[in-house]
């Protein structure tokens, strides 16, 4: 197996003040963790900037101009609620972005098995023309667009663990039938999406909610009975992972119960679905993930299962 690791320091430079939980501090520490001699086979790449065609497919020009018209030269400024923009914002999102379309074109080519984007800021909460929740971009949806329109695939899967609902995510693909989007979260909880109800204009939507202080059981059967059937039954030719670590019991911000093992578990099962469906093909990109520890902890064995460690 090979595996690449997208990452670049202007993930850093994405300054969110004092006491914000998406800080770059998320990014040190899976640095750091990735330095590690396990991960030397690591395949690695300094990401590319923005690709506007790309980002284009998924969220309007008028929206991409507000967004970078936002950025200040010096301080801080609040563009939306929680969603916060330094002088390095938007540097971080362009390499954000070209990095999802990098390992997206990298797996789509057979050149690696299956990538980890390692940057910031995340992705699910932004939706088609708004930021959200920590987001500005989706990159799920982005990399879901790049495999379709220059990779040839039909259909592409978006599982998303994140112990928040990808509510961006979901608005963006809910009338399309070759995109289906299957999300584990705790509800309720911010942003107040993703009831199980909710399927989409094809059936197309999969939500799991799971309730406040649900672990590893409750998770493991939620993926085995209703996410991980769906998503083999939808056939993927890709298979992108929303990956946020904030359902880990040591969140701050989460109020699930998860253990780093059922990470693996997880990503071990999507691997398979992956290999019997889409050539093993599967990208996967940083979401949430509050809890330093936990972060490193979790993304590490997520990445070394990615590897087939
Ligand atoms: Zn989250």
């Amino acid at each position: 197996m090979t595996t690449l690791l997208v990452s670049h320091p202007s993930s850093l430079e994405h300054d969110t003040g004092p006491g914000h939980p998406e800080r770059a501090d998320r990014i040190l520490v899976l640095e750091r963790t990735f330095e590690s001699e396990i991960f030397q086979m690591l395949h690695r790449e300094l990401a590319p900037a923005l690709d506007y065609a790309a980002l284009l497919r998924v969220h309007p020009a008028d929206y991409v101009e507000r967004i970078k018209a936002a950025a200040p030269a010096a301080g801080l400024i609040d563009i939306a609620e929680d969603v916060v923009m330094s002088p390095g914002t938007w540097e971080a999102i362009s390499h954000s972005i070209g990095g999802t379309v990098a390992a997206v074109d990298e797996v789509m080519r057979g050149k690696v098995n299956n990538a980890f984007v390692a940057m910031r800021p995340p992705g699910h909460h932004a939706e088609i023309a708004r930021p959200m929740g920590f987001c500005f971009f989706n990159l799920a949806a982005i990399a879901a667009r790049q495999a379709q329109a220059v990779h040839g695939a039909e259909r592409v899967a978006i599982v998303d663990f994140d112990v928040h609902h990808g509510n961006g995510t979901q608005q963006i693909f809910w009338s399309d039938p070759s995109v289906l989007y299957a999300s584990t979260h705790q509800m309720p909880l911010y942003p107040g999406t993703g009831g199980a109800g909710e399927c989409g204009a094809h059936d197309t939507i999969v939500n799991a909610p799971l309730p406040a202080g649900a672990g590893s059981k409750i998770f493991r059967e939620a993926m085995a009975t209703k996410i991980f059937p769906r998503v083999d039954a939808f056939a993927p030719d890709l298979i992108v992972i929303s990956a946020g670590f904030d359902a880990h019991r040591f969140d701050p911000i989460g109020g699930l119960h998860l253990e780093v093992a059922d990470f693996t578990w997880a990503t071990a099962r999507l691997m398979e679905i992956a290999e019997r469906r889409a050539h093993g093909r599967i990208v996967s990109i940083l979401e949430g993930g509050y809890d330093l520890i936990a972060l490193a902890r979790c993304a590490s064995a997520h990445v070394q299962t990615l590897m087939g460690a």
